[in-house]
């Protein structure tokens, strides 16, 4: 692709499905570098993904052919409401198929909301989680 350049690209991990698609997928991370700013790359991604055959009709659970999204971003914070875009995106923090292969790749990129590293990220989301107790 002649605006997007790959530095650096994950192995692929398998992951369960979270609605109630049946198939597993198929998660990976890679770093990039464009001259195209957030929401252009947004469009640009979407454009791909469309070319792999997705629709973005119906329900959000279906399963997807391609859905891409972007992580991080070396400027830091985006936040924007059209077209909808927030770098970090949210589920940095929150899911693992988005943490491990991101910490293959980019283990010591911070997370500018948090400052933590990915790795930290990772390493805080699997920690067991503490039950608070009523007295
Ligand atoms: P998805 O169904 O996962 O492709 O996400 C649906 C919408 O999320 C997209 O159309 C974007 O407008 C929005 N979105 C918000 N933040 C991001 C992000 N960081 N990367 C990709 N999509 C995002």
């Amino acid at each position: 692709m002649d605006d997007i350049d790959v530095f650096a690209q994950s192995a692929i991990v398998a992951s369960a499905p979270l609605g109630p698609s049946r198939r597993q997928y198929a998660n990976a991370a890679a770093v990039v570098a464009t001259p195209l700013v957030p929401p252009a790359l947004l469009r640009r991604l979407q454009e791909i993904e469309i070319h792999f055959g997705r629709t973005r009709r119906g329900q959000p659970w279906q399963a997807r052919t391609l859905d891409l999204d972007i992580l991080l971003w070396s400027e830091g914070i985006w936040a924007e409401s059209h077209p909808h875009l927030s770098i970090p995106h949210p589920a940095l923090r929150t899911r693992n198929f988005v943490l491990t292969p991101a910490a293959m790749i980019a283990p010591d990129w911070r997370d500018p909301v948090t400052g933590l590293t990915i790795r930290q990220l990772q390493t805080r989301f699997n920690r067991p989680k503490r039950l608070d107790r009523a007295v």
